[in-house]
């Protein structure tokens, strides 16, 4: 009997996608452009799409977006198949990985200041634009003593010590193919600050890989940091997902949305504003035969859409091919 059962399981998406917010500010155009990409990219593949609050830097997550958020992405119509997790749960997991890591002096702590890392790299004529992420030296590589569990103490960063050679190279869905020279480009990258809380990166990964999430769809803003999350995979024994990263919000008129513009908070007060809210971000991810999106329910709306992206993602395989 259990063979039936088995054999009756429904057609199985293997895909599991995820959208995964910071709750630092309502979303937007652009954050809405990314979930419904993300969303509409499971649907089109029968897959399960996931929400996770990423709420771990403290310091900049606002009380009560997170549900704020989630109503948004309800009044969207853009629901959840599973329950929501909060990183702030999950640090648990995090911990857990560190100290592997730890265990295999795959980490080290690092007390160097910006400041620091700012002189050494100018004397070395290594510093990049202001505006530019640093590359750490390695200066603290070496001065660690090692001890047989990770250190408690919490005031000091602690860095993933990267292997030589590590260019990574992976096909971006949207974007094509993609490399990255972590070692030249990164440097050693910190896993958790000096204010003890869990970096991004590693979060991120951990949380991943013990969703099951197979395709990543998010905004281009963040494929620079594909290349660290897919060696921090490697590393941790995790599989890699596909990745696709949306191209950033374009306005109607094929230009970037103005800060002011994508600051804003979408209008959710009615259908109307809800449709033509998710007409913006269909525009935005280049879904142009959608037409004007008067006179249909947010359900037949994301049907359309649905269609669209399909439509949408094999004429992009055909321009990539
Ligand atoms: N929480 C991140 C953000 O809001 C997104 C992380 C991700 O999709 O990997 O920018
Ligand atoms: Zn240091």
């Amino acid at each position: 009997m259990i063979l039936a059962v088995s054999s009756l399981k429904p057609p199985h998406p293997r895909y599991r996608g995820r959208f995964a917010p910071s709750p630092t500010g309502p979303l937007h155009a652009g954050s809405l452009a990314s979930a419904l990409g993300s969303w509409l990219d499971a649907r089109a593949n029968q897959g399960t799409w996931l929400v996770r609050i990423e709420d771990l830097d403290v310091p900049r997550c606002i009380t009560g977006m997170d549900q704020h958020i989630l109503a948004q992405l309800q009044a969207c119509g853009l629901i959840w198949d599973e329950e929501v997790i909060w990183q702030s749960n999950q640090l648990k997991a995090y911990q857990s990985a560190l100290e592997m890591l730890y265990s295999d002096r795959q980490i080290y702590p690092c007390t160097c200041s910006r400041q620091q890392i700012t002189s050494l790299l100018s004397a070395q004529g290594k510093l990049r634009a202001r505006n530019q992420e640093q590359v750490y030296p390695g200066t603290c590589r070496n001065g660690h003593v090692w001890q047989a569990r990770l250190p408690s103490s919490s005031a000091l960063a602690w860095r993933l010590a990267l292997k030589p050679d590590q260019e990574i190279h992976f096909a971006d869905a949207e974007f094509g193919p993609q490399k990255q020279d972590l070692n030249g480009d990164v440097g050693d990258f910190v896993l958790r600050r000096a204010d003890g809380i869990v970096a991004y990166q590693l979060a991120v990964v951990v949380d991943d890989a013990q969703q099951g999430i197979t395709h990543i769809v998010r905004g281009a803003d963040l494929l620079s940091n594909t290349a660290r999350q897919i060696y921090l995979q490697s590393v941790l024994g995790y599989p890699t997902p596909q990745y696709r990263h949306l191209p950033l919000v374009l306005d109607p008129h094929g230009e970037k949305l103005s800060k002011q513009t994508q600051a804003t908070q979408i209008n959710t007060a009615n259908n109307a504003a809800v449709l033509e809210a998710l007409q913006a971000a269909a525009l935005h991810l280049g879904l142009s035969e959608m037409g004007d999106g008067q006179d249909q329910t947010i359900a037949e709306w994301l049907l359309r859409a649905t269609h669209a992206w399909t439509d949408r993602t094999k004429q992009l395989g055909r321009t990539q091919n």
